[in-house]
Parts: C-alpha cells; structure tokens; sequence
C-alpha cells in the first residue's frame, strides 16, 4: 500500500513537474494544498455549514430599496435607468450610505443642483432615521481639489477626463494581443506565452478594468461595464472586485472596514506593529502568499460572498465587515454568478484542449505573474508603516484629507511607471479623484502637490523603489 502511495505520487510529480517551469517547482507543494482545500470545501465546509445553519444566502429583505446620503434617506429606484454613470454603479450601493460615492464619484458636477434633483425621491413618512454620514465628506481641501480638476480640463471636449484616445487605442491593442496569446498558450500549450499573457493580465486590469469600474474609462456606462471585463480570464471577479474595491476600499481607506487589510487573515493581518515572524520567514511567505492574490479575487471572493460561509480559521465570512455587505451581496450575486460561470466555461475549455493537470499548471503559472503585478501596484502603496497615524487623529479628519494620508505614492513624475502602474504610482491624487482616468493623473500631480501644501496636507512620496518595497515587507510583518 506505502509502495503503492509514494509511487503513485512519484508519477504525479514527474507530471506536474514535465507541466511547470522548473522557476514554479518550489511553489508546487503550496499550491497542490490551496487547490485540494479549494475543491474540498463543499464537503468539509459548506455542506457541514449548511446543515448547521450557518450559512448565509443574501436575500432580498437584506437589500431594501435605500440610498442614504448626508443623512438623508431616498428611493432611487425609478431614477436607475436614468443615471448618467448607468444604473450599475448605482444599484452596486443600495441599502448603503452613498454620502461618500457620491462625493467622489461627481467632481464634474454640482453636488448641490443634484441634491436639489434628488429631493423628489426622498423618503420622509416611513418613520425611519437615517443614519449621519460615517465621516465628513466635503471640505476646503477636497472643493480645492475638486476645483483643480476642473480647472485642468476647463475648455476642453465634454468626457476629456476620461481615456485618451491614443491610450485607449493601445489598451485595445493590447486585448487583441492578450487573447492571441491565450489561443497560443491554450491550443497548442506554448509555454513562452505564460509570462506575457500574465503581465497583459496586470496592464489590462490596472489600464482599462480600473477606470472603468470608476467610470472613468468611457462616457458611455455600458462601454465601461464591457470593458471593466478586459483582463477576462486572468483578471478579477469584477462584481466581488466591485464591493471590495469601490465600496469598501475607497471610502475606508485604511479603516478597519476596508476589506484590504484582512485578505490574508489570519496568515497575515495588516496590523501595525505586529511583527509576528522573522523578517526573512515573513518574507518567503508573502512571496507563496502573493503567489495566489488573482485566485484569490477570482474565485475564492466571490465563491465565498455567494455561500457566505464562516471561514473556520478566524470566524469571519467574506468581506463581512463593511456595514452594508449583505446589500451588496445580494445586489450583485447574479453578476457574480455568471462571471464564475464564464470563468469555469474557460478552464473547462482549457483542460479539454490541453488536459487537466497540464491546464491547472498553466493557469496557475499565469496567475502567479498577474498576482504579483496587481499585489505590488495596488496594495503597497497603502500598506506602509506611515499609512496608519494615530487612529484618533485620522477620525477628526474629512474624507479627502484621510486619502492622501493613507496613500504613498512613487516617481509620480514618471512616464513609465505611470503608464505600467496604470496610473496607480499616484494613489493619493487616484483615491480623492477617482472618476478621472489614471491617464491624466501625472499631468495633474504637480497642481495636486501645489494643493496639498497650500492646505498643509502631507503627500508622501517615496524615495526610491526599494523603500518602498521594503516599507510593504515590514509593515506587513
Ligand atoms: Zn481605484
């Protein structure tokens, strides 16, 4: 039986080995657990769960036809489809308080004339209080912001703020080279195709994902709902992407509801000061970790939202610290479904062509580039030491002031990291105004920085490179 078992697994690993560039061999053993643990939840999780009652499918009471802003409660529901950013983007944030999209979502519109159009849907007999905005929204610095932005794309066509066309024509470019080399990489297993259909991975989503689910790719909402999809198949699950990103991790930034900070619980808590392993331990752990952060977003978020099973490691359920969730869950499940949906349609597409053992190992390859691109040009900048000051300070602060606070940025002035990053070298500028295209953001920083010292707000650059890479590694120790 023993000769049996280590001979069968001596077979498995010499194909899994024949599969995987001899680079990945280490990472073999993490993955085969993250894998097996995956496809065996329905039987040591979800069914158990279930029959003890604990799961959570979101339901329709959970999502209540409610949009609060600045304390005031409104039905927008007949207004949906006649939203100019698409009834998406609103129906995304039902049963919420919206005070905070609303701000940052309409720099190139009056808020106040809005407010006024508003009033007709307000909800006023139902005897319900509504709740006051989670923290102040509109001050000089953010109407001074807002003014910049405005004044930069003054006289120009309407939607300037928006992709440019000779950035949007090379995003394109760039979504017909990524699915001739999916083709490539899937019909005839070319392993050279792995590297560049990962790192396109990375600029698609940084390039158009981004800013479309911000709006700020297109003027047209069902354009940018399209192209929110264009790092498909090795992208996000856009709909879970959607909760954590726009809902959670814009407004909260840094907050304990900001559903970035406990992705890797408990293997990894963004805790300051935490300091739990030896640097070097903590270090070959981020790399296996980050090794799975696409994965993590495409399948396992969205999987896990859909059940809302209990994570029996530390007894939360996904995401389920923002205050809405169960709203948003149930608002989106739909989407989320038929994007898992998709996804699997494609791997089954991929282990027909190329055989199972040899498709996971691709797909695990290029999720591994994609991972550790999206994990260093979306998180670190926010995962540093000087990110987190003193809690009672940053709660007496309005909203914008608290986003250039939890944000440090690098080589704003750069060109080329501007355009691989996707915009997201300049986090700060990004979080206060994110309805305008990562494109533009590098013209706009020397007036931000301009803005920032005139209020007195400290923007945080860093020096070089690799202190802000290590500034990621130590503070997430
Ligand atoms: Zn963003």
């Amino acid at each position: 039986m023993l000769v049996w078992a280590c001979s069968t697994l001596l077979n498995l690993w010499r194909d899994v080995a024949d599969i995987v560039h001899p680079v990945f061999y280490p990472f073999i053993p993490y993955w085969t657990i993250i894998m097996t643990a995956l496809f065996i939840t329905p039987v040591t999780i979800l069914i158990p769960q279930y029959l003890q009652g604990k799961l959570s499918w979101p339901s329709k009471k959970d999502a209540p036809d409610v949009w609060t802003i600045y304390g005031k409660r409104y039905n927008l529901k007949p207004f949906l489809k006649q939203h100019p950013g698409g009834s998406w983007q609103l129906r995304a944030c039902k049963g919420s308080d919206c005070t905070g999209l609303f701000e940052s979502c309409h720099t190139f519109i009056d808020g106040a004339l809005l407010l006024k159009m508003a009033a007709q849907f307000e909800i006023k007999d139902d005897g319900v209080m509504a709740s006051l905005p989670p923290m102040v929204f509109s001050d000089p610095f953010y109407d001074d912001l807002k003014a910049m932005a405005r004044e930069h794309f003054r006289g120009q066509a309407k939607g300037s703020h928006k992709m440019t066309w000779p950035h949007l024509v090379l995003s394109l470019s760039a979504l017909g080279l990524y699915w001739v080399l999916i083709y490539q990489m899937t019909m005839r297993s070319s392993l050279w195709c792995i590297p560049f259909v990962g790192c396109l991975s990375w600029y698609l989503t940084g390039n158009m994902m981004h800013d479309a689910s911000h709006n700020a790719l297109m003027s047209t909402p069902w354009l940018n709902r399209l192209f929110s999809h264009a790092a498909f198949p090795y992208g996000v699950n856009v709909s879970a992407w959607h909760i954590q990103h726009i809902l959670s991790h814009h407004i909260y930034t840094n907050d304990d509801t900001d559903v970035d900070l406990y992705h890797f619980d408990p293997v990894i808590t963004m805790e300051k000061g935490a300091g739990s392993l030896p640097l070097w331990l903590h270090f070959v752990r981020i790399v296996y970790l980050l090794s799975t952060a696409m994965q993590h977003l495409n399948v396992i978020a969205p999987y896990n939202l859909l059940f809302g099973a209990v994570d029996p490691a530390h007894g939360h359920r996904q995401y389920d610290r923002i205050n809405s969730i169960k709203a948003h869950r149930f608002e989106l499940r739909c989407e989320m479904i038929l994007e898992m949906v998709a996804q699997v349609v494609f791997w089954a597409i991929c282990g027909y062509f190329q055989g199972w053992l040899r498709a996971l190992g691709f797909q695990m390859m290029v999720f591994a580039f994609s991972s550790y691109l999206f994990s260093f040009f979306t998180q670190i900048s926010h995962l540093q030491e000087e990110c987190f000051p003193d809690p009672k300070v940053k709660e007496q602060l309005p909203f914008a002031k608290r986003q250039v606070m939890s944000s440090t940025d690098f080589s704003a002035d750069s060109a080329v990291w501007g355009h691989l990053s996707g915009g997201l070298n300049t986090q700060a500028i990004h979080q206060c105004l994110p309805s305008v295209s990562a494109m533009h953001l590098r013209a706009l920083y020397p007036k931000f920085r301009e803005v920032c010292i005139k209020h007195g707000v400290e923007l945080k650059e860093a020096h070089s490179l690799s202190s802000f890479l290590w500034g990621f590694i130590s503070f997430s120790n």
